[in-house]
């Protein structure tokens, strides 16, 4: 096994990084998987780059997509094909979105998730929580569609400035 502080240190885990925080959500095009927080670990070793990933939405179509833009971004740097690991447990929820990815959320007129997901069982499917609208910021707004342009995202109106949003839900 690879010393997790060797591996820290080593330059072509720093560079993989730095070219996974390039490869964008095709979902979401404001977030990047990093920002996600679906790369769980990238080690590095005498193959090459390991990279542990951790799917979205179980079934999210994205998630092949994601898997190809990563290993061609790691090829890309100039660092070689990534072995992928695909870790399914823990399950990645909204709460590993960090604030600054949830504020870029924001100013691309997407509602981030509220609240925290552990805290919301099968949010899902769950009746929404307030929400702010994304460009005035009031929480007079309403639920008008259960799915968005994705299952991960329902659509709402803004009652007060009369703009429809995205919300990306929390799960
Ligand atoms: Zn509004």
């Amino acid at each position: 096994m690879v010393n997790a502080a060797a591996t820290l240190d080593d330059p072509r885990v720093v560079l993989a990084w730095e070219a996974l925080a390039g490869v964008m959500d095709p979902e979401v095009p404001v977030l990047s998987v990093v920002d996600l927080g679906i790369v769980r670990a990238v080690r590095a070793d005498a193959s090459g780059i390991a990279i542990d990933l951790t799917p979205t939405y179980t079934g999210c179509p994205a998630t092949a997509a994601i898997r190809l833009d990563v290993e061609n971004a790691i090829e890309a740097a100039g660092l070689g094909r990534p072995r992928i690991a695909l870790v399914n447990a823990p399950a990645w929820t909204t709460d590993w979105i960090g604030p600054d990815a949830r504020e870029k959320l924001r100013a691309y007129g997407i509602a981030p998730p509220a609240g925290k997901a552990s805290e919301l069982k099968a949010a899902l499917f769950a009746e929404d929580p307030v929400l702010a609208c994304p460009r005035c910021g009031s929480t007079d707004t309403r639920l008008t569609g259960r799915f968005g342009s994705t299952a991960c995202k329902s659509l709402h109106a803004c009652n007060a400035c009369a703009e429809p949003f995205e919300h990306f839900k929390c799960i």
